[in-house]
């Protein structure tokens, strides 16, 4: 089914020498993108409305599209909230619990990364913004022993839920890093589902644990963010999905 789960990290300039730049989109680039998405009616749906197709509710429209924000940074309630509100679109932000409220320094740099707080994510929740969970600490949790990742699934999920006082229903895997057991113990946390860094367009009732996303790169020419909603993308995607994801594919 064609629905194309966007991921960005950061909607802001990049600092200069930032080890990470690649995770920066300006905020007059992401403008320009949600204009785009909106003059040429893409239908801007929330991760629920996905799942619940999938899993046998009403089809999608065609040309329907949900944004999605890894990692919770700060700069996602000061940049791309107001430009996600002006245009009347829904997305879900995922945070690290452990940096709620943070400002870490990045490598060489003497810049911060500052991470949304409680407080911005309880302003977020009451926009209809979704929060959900990208776990605890941020680590691998297909590399790490699998008590410890249930930790992080588990423990994440009860920090934002006293915060925003509602279920929390999304999961995000720290550097897409998962195993079917991981997957597994999302779903017995009580999650509704959890998207992943397989890239794809396209989705599958079998991936609502694992659905695939598109990267936004911040060389992203307009004509390229059309190409990321095309066929093509899918097919180009396949094969590197098969050698690097399999089965999950
Ligand atoms: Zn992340």
């Amino acid at each position: 089914m064609s629905a194309t789960i966007l991921t960005y990290h950061h909607v802001a300039d990049a600092p200069p020498g930032h080890p990470r730049r690649d995770l920066f989109i300006s905020p007059r680039e992401f403008n320009r993108q949600m204009d785009f998405l909106k003059q040429d009616g893409f239908h801007v749906t929330s991760l629920d409305l996905i799942k619940n197709s999938l899993t046998g509710g009403e089809p999608l429209p065609h040309h329907t599209v949900a944004i999605t924000f890894d990692d919770g940074f700060e700069d996602i309630f000061q940049n791309a909230f107001p430009i996600l509100r002006a245009h009347g679109f829904t997305a879900t932000i995922f945070v690290i619990t452990g940096t709620l409220g943070a400002a870490v320094s990045q490598g060489d740099t003497s810049e911060c990364e500052r991470y949304l707080s409680a407080e911005h994510l309880r302003a977020l929740s009451a926009a209809d913004i979704t929060i959900g969970s990208h776990s605890t600490a941020h680590r691998r949790l297909g590399n790490i022993p699998l008590d410890e990742a249930t930790e992080e699934i588990v423990n994440s999920r009860k920090v934002l839920e006293e915060i925003l006082g509602r279920p929390v229903t999304w999961f995000s895997y720290p550097f897409g890093s998962f195993n079917s057991e991981v997957a597994r113990c999302v779903r017995n946390a009580g999650y509704a589902g959890a998207v992943s860094v397989i890239r794809d367009n396209r989705v599958k009732p079998s991936q609502v644990y694992y659905l695939p996303r598109v990267m936004v790169m911040p060389d992203a020419t307009l004509l390229r963010f059309r190409y990321y909603f095309s066929a093509l993308y899918s097919i180009i995607h396949r094969i590197k999905n098969r050698r690097r994801w399999g089965e999950y594919a």
